[in-house]
C-alpha cells in the first residue's frame, strides 16, 4: 500500500469514527429530552427541585404536573405528609390569597374543607365508611339514617334512660369504663345517640330562642351532629358537676388512655379552624383502634385523617 492510500483510509476511519461519536452524541440527547429531568428544566425547575418531584409523585402526576406554570411553592408543597395531588390547583390558590399561613396548614385547611363557609359545599356523607364516616359541618346525614345496632347503657354507666351507641362503640365503651374504674376513675356517658328528629329540635329551639347565627355556635344543624351517627359519646365524671369536665382526672386519664379503646378527642383545642368546632373536652368519637391510634400518635383531626386514608 502506498501512502496515500493509507492516507485516504486514515481519513476515512476518522470520518467514521467522527460520525458514530456524533451519532452517539444525538442518540443520547434525544434520549435525554425524554427524560424528566429535561423537560422539567426547560419549565423552569432547578435539579434539587425536579429530585423533590421525582421522589414524590407518581410518573402520572408528574406528566399532569408538565401541563403546570412553574410555581416555586409546588416542589415546597408535594413534600407536605398530607399533599394530595388532585387538590393542587385548590393549595396553590388559596396560598396566594392567604399568605401569612403556613403550608402545612393551607394542605389541611384544603384537604378538610373548611376554607368554605361552614353549611356550604355540602354533600350526604358516604355511610358504607361505617366506623369511619365523617360527620361535620360539610357532610351529613339524612333524615332517614338511623343505625340498626344501637346498644342501650344501663345506669351504670349512663345519665338518664336511652343512652346508646352502636354494637362495636358500645363494646369499646364498656371496655375502656372498666379500665378506667380498674384505675380508679368513673366516665358517664352524659350523651350519645342522638336521632335526627332529637337534634332537629334541640337545633330549632336554640334557633327560635337565639336565632340562626347563635344557634350555629351551639348545636348542630340536623343532619349535621356526629351524635347521629351512634359512634360519638359525651363523657362526664362526678368531678364535672362542679368543674369543667377538662380539669377533672377523668379527663386526663381519656387523654392518654382513650385512642387505646378506639376514641378519639373529637374536637381538639386550636383546631376550630379544622373541625368547625370550638374545643369539647367531652366529647368522643369511635374510629376503631387502628385509627385512633395514627389520629392520637400524629395529632391530627379525624377530617384530616378522612381527607388523606378514607376518602
Ligand atoms: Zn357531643
Amino acid at each position: 500500500m502506498n501512502k496515500k492510500k493509507i492516507l485516504i483510509f486514515s481519513i476515512i476511519g476518522m470520518v467514521v469514527v467522527a460520525l458514530i461519536i456524533t451519532g452517539i452524541l444525538v442518540i443520547k440527547h434525544i434520549n435525554y429530552t425524554k427524560t424528566y429531568e429535561y423537560k422539567f428544566n426547560k419549565i423552569g425547575y432547578n435539579k434539587e427541585e425536579v429530585v423533590v418531584l421525582k421522589n414524590e409523585l407518581k410518573d402520572k402526576q408528574l406528566d399532569e404536573l408538565l401541563n403546570h406554570k412553574y410555581d416555586k411553592n409546588i416542589t415546597r408543597l408535594v413534600k407536605e405528609k398530607y399533599f394530595i395531588f388532585n387538590k393542587l390547583d385548590d393549595y396553590l390558590k388559596y396560598y396566594k390569597d392567604n399568605k401569612d399561613k403556613g403550608l402545612t396548614d393551607v394542605v389541611a385547611i384544603i384537604n378538610t374543607n373548611t376554607n368554605n363557609d361552614f353549611y356550604t359545599n355540602t354533600k350526604e356523607t358516604d355511610v358504607s365508611k361505617n366506623e369511619l364516616m365523617l360527620i361535620n359541618k360539610y357532610n351529613y346525614l339524612t333524615a332517614s339514617y338511623n343505625p340498626d345496632d344501637l346498644e342501650v347503657f344501663t345506669n351504670v354507666y349512663a345519665y338518664g334512660e336511652n343512652q346508646s351507641l352502636r354494637k362495636d362503640a358500645y363494646d369499646a365503651f364498656i371496655e375502656m369504663w372498666n379500665s378506667a374504674n380498674k384505675d380508679g376513675y368513673k366516665l358517664i356517658v352524659n350523651s350519645s345517640y342522638r336521632s335526627y328528629d332529637e337534634q332537629k329540635k334541640i337545633y330549632d329551639d336554640y334557633s327560635s330562642w337565639y336565632g340562626e347565627e347563635d344557634a350555629d355556635k351551639k348545636a348542630a344543624r340536623a343532619g349535621y351532629s356526629e351524635h347521629q351517627t351512634g359512634l360519638a359519646v359525651d363523657i362526664q365524671s362526678y368531678c364535672s358537676q362542679n368543674k369543667d369536665f377538662e380539669e377533672c382526672e377523668e379527663f386526663t386519664w381519656l387523654t392518654n388512655n382513650a385512642y387505646k379503646y378506639g376514641f378519639i378527642l373529637r374536637y381538639p383545642k386550636d383546631k376550630e379552624y379544622l373541625t368547625g368546632y370550638k374545643y369539647e373536652s367531652w366529647h368522643y368519637r369511635y374510629v376503631g383502634k387502628k385509627v385512633s391510634k395514627y389520629i392520637h400518635d400524629n395529632n391530627i383531626t379525624f377530617d384530616e385523617y378522612y381527607a388523606y386514608f378514607v376518602k
